[in-house]
């Protein structure tokens, strides 16, 4: 089956043959065409440069001395013509420094008369897995090449499905924030009126509205907030993410002093090429969070680090809190998704908005965690300068 699939390897590459002896030529030819070539011969060089201008990854076998064009000439036209071709010369003495020329401008070998067919066959049984191989070579780069124009084009389309979504989150929740502040004047009028005729039934309700709107209110905010990421022109530079947490840490002391607390930051955090206050609205969720997610743990730690890596840096914020079941260690990063295990005020936007800053950071965010044990939250930021 090998040898088989080799013949075949070889007939499907016919041969051009170009030498100006009538005898040679003809020899040639019944020899290669018993060795299974499929050989068409010419005597001169701008005759057989028809032929390859037709077609390529062509296999040529061409005397050096011809009459009408010298083989360097040819070789230099079929390279210009088909690239991919392979050309063998055949030489006499006479005219070997012309072959040594001939393979520094890219002839693939040259072969001495008288020839050798041994040698020869041997020569073009390579010389056809040469354009074989260039052959197959060329297809996987052009269908690479084809599904990078598709990739590219899915990214278009997503971009643009990104920006127009993020355009109807934003004007969605600035559009409604106009009728929510009509509900939250008229029920204070309402308010206000009671004042004069008091009735216990509809303070109640007006109490309901106020409490719905105000909810209404923050749950716009939380969107609008979200929406916004990105799209103030925050600029990217080189940030001292070390100056960056002690300044969080600073803005945390409080909570943690009162809630006993340890903060842990044993390294030195890197300068990083990102938008400040975006990373600092990162840390303060995640540190926000693991504060407000301690629980009652008789060891109570946050730790704050990094490593680095070949073109990123990741960092962590690690808690000694409740900790997050597998099942939910997903969608906790989606918009207004709570898991409500201890009391603790929020509208599940925290981490929403930090996917989304550190996705626009082209980074990654993740968390490791074990029910009852803490949670580690990762995320990573790439070292080069960006081109936002
Ligand atoms: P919020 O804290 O406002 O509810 P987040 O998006 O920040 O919103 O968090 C989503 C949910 O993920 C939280 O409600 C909580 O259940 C869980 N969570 C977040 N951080 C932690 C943490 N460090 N430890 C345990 N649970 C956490």
């Amino acid at each position: 089956m090998g040898e088989k699939a080799k013949t075949s390897e070889v007939r499907s590459i016919p041969l051009i043959l170009i030498e100006d002896e009538p005898d040679a030529r003809e020899t040639l030819q019944d020899i290669l065409e018993a060795s299974g070539y499929a050989v068409r011969s010419f005597a001169g060089g701008k005759e057989a440069l028809q032929i390859v201008s037709h077609q390529t990854g062509n296999l040529i076998l061409a005397d050096i001395l011809l009459p009408d064009l010298d083989g360097l000439k040819v070789l230099q036209s079929v390279k210009e013509m088909d690239p991919d071709s392979v050309v063998i010369m055949m030489t006499g003495n006479t005219s070997l420094q012309m072959a040594i020329e001939a393979m520094n401008k890219g002839a693939y070998a040259y072969i001495l008369k008288p020839i050798n067919m041994e040698e020869l066959k041997v020569l073009l049984k390579k010389a056809c897995r040469e354009i074989h191989l260039s052959q197959e070579n060329k297809k996987l780069v052009d269908s690479l090449q084809l599904s990078n124009r598709d990739l590219e084009t899915i990214n278009r389309r997503l971009a643009f499905l990104n920006a127009e979504m993020e355009d109807i989150l934003h004007i969605v929740s600035h559009d409604l924030r106009g009728p929510l502040i009509n509900i939250q004047g008229f029920s204070s009028k309402l308010t206000e009126q009671l004042k004069d005729r008091p009735s216990k039934k509809i303070t109640s309700c007006v109490g309901f509205i106020q409490k719905g709107v105000a909810r209404m209110d923050s749950l716009i905010g939380g969107l609008l907030r979200v929406s916004r990421v990105g799209r103030k022109v925050e600029p990217f530079l080189e940030n001292d993410l070390d100056k960056l947490v002690e300044e969080m840490r600073a803005v945390f002391a409080f909570e943690m002093k009162d809630r006993k607390i340890q903060f842990v930051k044993t390294q030195k955090l890197p300068r990083v090429w990102c938008r400040k206050d975006e990373i600092s609205q990162v840390f303060s969720n995640l540190i926000g969070n693991a504060i407000h997610y301690m629980g009652a743990k008789p060891k109570k730690e946050i730790g704050v680090g990094f490593e680095e890596a070949f073109d990123h840096f990741k960092f962590w914020v690690k808690d000694t809190g409740i900790g997050i079941d597998k099942k939910d260690q997903e969608r906790i990063f989606k918009l207004f998704e709570r898991l409500e295990e201890i009391p603790v005020k929020g509208e599940g936007l925290g981490l929403a908005l930090v996917k989304k800053i550190i996705q626009g950071h082209d980074g990654r965010v993740w968390v490791e965690s074990y029910k009852g044990k803490g949670s580690t939250f990762f995320f990573t930021l790439p070292k080069r300068r960006p081109v936002h």
